[in-house]
């Protein structure tokens, strides 16, 4: 080889590593759901969600290593209706431990988007760095038409390598729309643009690849939350009831009897419920189990001092927090305080 190929070639390889270096680095972190789905044919409606790999889903996405050096990982590969506590308590340690490495700027986590918003909260509350963690989910299998989890995992990586998506909380990038965590429900059974934050409306949205920021959660999360399962492997039982006309006792009494420490209501109206639920609530209440009234209502919040004497039955009132995550935040306040008035408090504050 002549010395002036050399030169180059030596030119190139500097310039390569040169970029690489600058690129921040993203951890994938996979968990199946209908991102990773395939289905028979194009166009029909079945598929088996969590069926390809993460290396197979990264690379639908070759643009990605345009903005970002990706590094890939599997968690686990199912959908996520069958996600739990294990999981959960294996993603926050893993997420945590790449965090406080200098050499990992931000985590993109696939995710099936039935329990999505469980899961973003969980994190939201558990993860202890500023850095960017967005969930993404598709409503279409890898193998359908205009399948929508290509540009959502591009958009996720383009928001979490932004330094405007540094310090917001945990977010759910989905059909180029920015979701927060604390408010975040799944609000239509098919639609791709099923996400939405529908007390406080969207964070932002993606648009030509950035991130474009209208408003911030006001909630604790992250660095600012008191919650660290850092030694934790498991956490406490907590169960939701829904109220409806009629509701008799039979769900309070059976969660009671199975040993819950924590019981949700998706109360009607304003968290209200039958005269003969109230009672065996008030009931589970002397004998130590935490009851958190929310609702089954869509949006506004589960407020005290309405209908229902939180104090006098030892009730806490959910506020903001529908009961799917309220029973994710009452096994964190679990894991603190039995006190109903301390469990309130996390409840206004998170
Ligand atoms: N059942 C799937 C899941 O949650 C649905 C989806 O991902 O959209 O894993």
């Amino acid at each position: 080889m002549k010395k002036i190929q050399f030169i180059l070639i030596a030119l190139l390889c500097a310039t390569f590593i040169a970029n690489a270096a600058q690129k921040p680095t993203v951890y994938v972190l996979a968990t199946g759901g209908t991102i990773a789905g395939t289905g028979a044919t194009q166009v029909a409606a079945g598929y088996t969600a969590g069926a390809i790999t993460v290396d197979q889903l990264l690379s639908a996405v070759p643009e990605i290593k345009d903005i970002a050096n990706i590094k890939g990982e599997q968690i686990v590969n199912i959908g996520s209706q069958d996600m739990n506590d294990e999981v959960w308590l294996k993603l926050a340690k893993r997420v945590n431990q790449l965090l406080s490495q200098g050499d990992v700027d931000a985590i993109v986590i696939t995710h099936g988007t039935d329990t999505q918003e469980e899961t973003a909260y969980f994190l939201n509350l558990t993860v202890k760095s500023d850095k960017p963690v967005i969930l993404v989910g598709s409503m279409r299998p890898s193998t359908a038409i205009s399948a929508d989890g290509p540009r959502n995992i591009y958009n996720a990586v383009a928001c979490a390598v932004d330094k405007s998506s540094i310090g917001k909380g945990v977010m759910v990038v989905m059909d180029d729309r920015i979701l927060g965590a604390d408010d975040i429900s799944k609000t239509n059974t098919l639609s791709v643009s099923t996400f939405q934050n529908p007390n406080f409306g969207e964070l932002g949205i993606m648009y030509n690849g950035k991130p474009n920021y209208s408003r911030e959660s006001m909630k604790r999360h992250t660095t600012k939350s008191e919650f660290d399962v850092t030694n934790l492997d498991k956490l406490p039982q907590v169960e939701i009831i829904l109220s409806y006309s009629n509701a008799t006792d039979l769900f309070v009494n059976a969660a009671v009897n199975a040993g819950a420490k924590g019981i949700v209501t998706a109360g009607v109206g304003n968290g209200n419920m039958t005269t003969v639920m109230q009672n065996a609530l008030a009931n589970a209440v002397k004998k130590g189990v935490a009851v958190v009234r929310s609702s089954r209502i869509t949006t506004g919040p589960t407020a005290q001092w309405d209908e229902i004497d939180d104090d006098a039955l030892g009730f806490s009132a959910s506020w903001f927090v529908n009961p799917y995550r309220s029973r994710v935040l009452l096994m964190l306040a679990l894991t603190k305080t039995t006190d109903y008035k301390e469990i309130q408090r996390m409840f206004t504050e998170y």
